[in-house]
């Protein structure tokens, strides 16, 4: 689904919440998990700026709640899917292990065959090759 790249805005609280209680990191740290969740990355990120409608905007709000809270600028985020790179490394891990998988079964150990000289699996009685019994 999402393809391309997204805006998103991270308002800030301002008046008197704003400056006690509210943290910028966790207004942002908020946002960035909603987008992560949604399987995208933060390409840009950039503080948000604000017309002059809407600082009057954001003053009545603040004389509305008597100077306790009105929405503050904070970030926009420029977001970007995040390239899914398991994928692509995943068939070239797979490949390396399946050429060396076929050499592990193979015999370790130093006895050969006295027959056809193949090496042979330790405890077996007779030649996997040639069928000779092992002396
Ligand atoms: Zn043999």
């Amino acid at each position: 689904m999402s393809t391309y790249n997204k805006v998103y805005r991270v308002t800030l609280s301002g008046g008197l919440i704003g400056l006690l209680g509210s943290s910028s990191k966790r207004a942002l740290q908020m946002r960035l998990e909603e987008i992560n969740a949604k399987g995208e990355e933060v390409a840009i990120l950039k503080d948000d700026t604000t017309n002059l409608l809407q600082m009057i905007l954001y003053l009545i709000i603040l004389i509305c709640t008597l100077l306790l809270w009105c929405p503050a600028p904070g970030y926009l985020i420029i977001s970007r899917p995040i390239p899914k790179v398991g994928a692509q490394i995943r068939p070239q891990g797979g490949a390396g292990a399946g050429r060396q998988s076929p050499a592990a079964p193979k015999p370790t150990a130093e006895k050969r065959c006295q027959k056809c000289n193949a090496a042979l699996i330790p405890g077996d009685a007779f030649c996997g090759d040639c069928g000779a019994p092992v002396g």
